[in-house]
């Protein structure tokens, strides 16, 4: 089986920690062996991206950009074989992984266009003959590290604005996906981008993505992943610039005047999509109980239908749970749910006997204190709670830690505005599931979703540079700011 390496200052090359293999989930089967980086590994990592990283800003914006444009077409030739080969890392439906490349061709793309803007500001002085503008240098040397859910996606949300915005970096993806991170730098490395701008480290989270954090010379952080990771990352990185994207407990509402059969649509896709592997994923719908029971009952007539089986098979619905924790985690959580007394109206259970499948599980009767309506399960598991009104269901769907995405599904304008305006996420949706990221938008959420970053759009290019002040003064004498004013 191949043996993958490390790519460090513009070479391929193998660790100083041994190997690890990655698993396709739906047969269990190894894939590939790839490098258990230690510490030193990082090291040599961000000396190579140190050196890299000053001509790279120095060669001008726009011819970056079109570098990222080389990576885009490059994207796009190969989008086949990437999506193939992302099913068979991690398990998404083929139709999702393409939609996943897809999304790695759009952000390259806009963030080649941001090599022609890279917009500052121009603002006038309290003082005449004083010119005042704010203008974007990079960060410096960034690391990146990655879930494995959006493999190539997400990576590419941080890549691309990184990229275009100067920065050089070091990229740690998930150790269930470094089949994806070891093609994508490929063709990165094919499209020109030059030795030493972008270096891939892979390995586990401890030591390799440790050692990224508390590395002294890097400058930025750019995480998605758990919030307890994230936790660790915000208590370890020291003083850097820290962008965190962490989990989600979204919900859906339904009002009484939706439209019942789109609602049904949106709730399936965006709890059982991904497996409810996404951190947009709907892992709660909040309905109103006048259509609970009919919606109740569609939704389960929906979800046992749901085909399961590998994401290469055209004919599968769902495909299989990430590794066998993530399958123990669902077990887990229905557990709990049916102790706190929560409904099990179906699934609950494992699936087959090889493969990490899971069936599309729904629970009823939950409420907002249980563990259940809380937590991040991050597995195809779906609690529903009923409601009388609006406000009640606003309060349910803010009453987690988390705020990133969320919707609601009525017909009636005044109840969408009073949930946009309500809500507490990053992202509502109105008569649309909680998923379905364009990358013009800013992506992120509220409270523990994060610390306030913003991806993809103008947002992602502040997370990857730092502003700087100008003022020109060619008055030709000393002029003191606030003092030496004319009132
Ligand atoms: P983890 O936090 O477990 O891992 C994310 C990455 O961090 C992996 O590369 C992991 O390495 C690495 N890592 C783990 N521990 C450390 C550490 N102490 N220091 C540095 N790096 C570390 O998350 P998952 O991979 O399980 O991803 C799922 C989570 O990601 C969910 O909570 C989901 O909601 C969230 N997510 C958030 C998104 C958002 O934009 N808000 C989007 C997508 C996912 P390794 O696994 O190799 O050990």
């Amino acid at each position: 089986m191949a043996v993958y390496k490390n790519y460090i200052g513009g070479n391929w090359v193998p660790s100083s920690g041994g190997v690890f293999s990655s698993i396709n989930p739906s047969t269990e089967k190894a894939i590939g062996y790839f490098q258990k980086s230690a510490a030193s590994d990082v090291s040599k990592a961000v000396d190579a991206a140190e050196d890299a990283q000053k001509k790279w800003s120095n060669i001008p914006a726009p011819r970056r950009g079109e570098i990222l444009l080389s990576i885009a077409q490059l994207l796009r030739k190969e989008k086949e074989r990437l999506a193939r080969l992302e099913t068979t890392e991690m398990g998404k439906v083929l139709t999702e992984a393409r939609g996943d490349v897809q999304e790695a061709v759009d952000i390259a793309e806009y963030m080649a266009g941001e090599g022609r803007r890279l917009f500052g500001n121009t603002t006038p002085s309290e003082l005449r003959n004083k010119f005042c503008m704010t203008v974007r240098m990079p960060v410096g040397v960034v690391g990146i590290i990655t879930p494995w859910n959006f493999p190539i996606a997400i990576p590419a949300w941080k890549l691309m604005p990184a990229l275009v915005c100067g920065n050089a970096v070091v990229w740690k993806p998930s150790s269930d996906t470094p089949l994806c991170a070891v093609e994508l730098t490929k063709l990165i490395e094919k499209a020109g981008v030059p030795k030493g701008v972008v270096n891939l480290v892979t390995g586990p989270g401890d030591p390799a993505g440790t050692a990224i954090v508390r590395h002294k010379k890097m400058r930025g952080i750019s995480f998605t992943g758990s919030r307890d990771t994230g936790l660790w990352i915000t208590q370890n990185a020291g003083i850097k610039k820290v962008g965190l994207e962490l989990g989600g407990k979204n919900g859906i509402i339904i009002m009484d005047d939706a439209d019942i059969d789109l609602a049904l649509d949106g709730v399936i896709w965006g709890a059982f999509g991904t497996t409810g592997q996404r951190c947009t994923a709907a892992s709660r719908v909040i309905v109103h109980e006048k259509i609970k029971k009919k919606f109740e009952n569609a939704l389960v007539n929906r979800a046992r239908k749901l085909r399961l089986g590998s994401g290469l098979d055209s004919k599968t619905d769902v495909g299989p749970l990430v590794n066998k924790a993530a399958v123990e985690k669902s077990q887990r959580y229905v557990e709990i749910g049916k102790k706190e007394g929560a409904k099990l109206l179906c699934g609950g259970e494992k699936h087959g006997t090889r493969g990490f499948f899971y069936k599309p599980t729904v629970f009823t009767e939950v409420s907002i204190d249980m563990r259940i309506a809380k937590e991040e399960i991050f597995g195809p598991v779906l609690s529903i709670i009923s409601f009388r009104k609006l406000e009640e269901a606003v309060e349910y769907m803010n009453a987690v830690d988390y705020g990133l995405s969320s919707s609601i599904y009525t017909n009636n304008i005044k109840n969408a505005f009073q949930a946009i305006e309500n809500i507490e996420a990053g992202i509502t949706y109105v008569n649309a599931s909680t998923i379905g990221a364009e990358v013009h938008l800013p992506f992120g959420g509220v409270k523990q979703t994060g610390n306030g970053t913003r991806e993809a759009g103008i947002t992602g290019i502040e997370e990857f540079s730092e502003i700087k002040a100008v003022y020109i003064d060619y008055s030709g004498k000393l002029q003191r700011a606030q003092i030496d004013i004319e009132r």
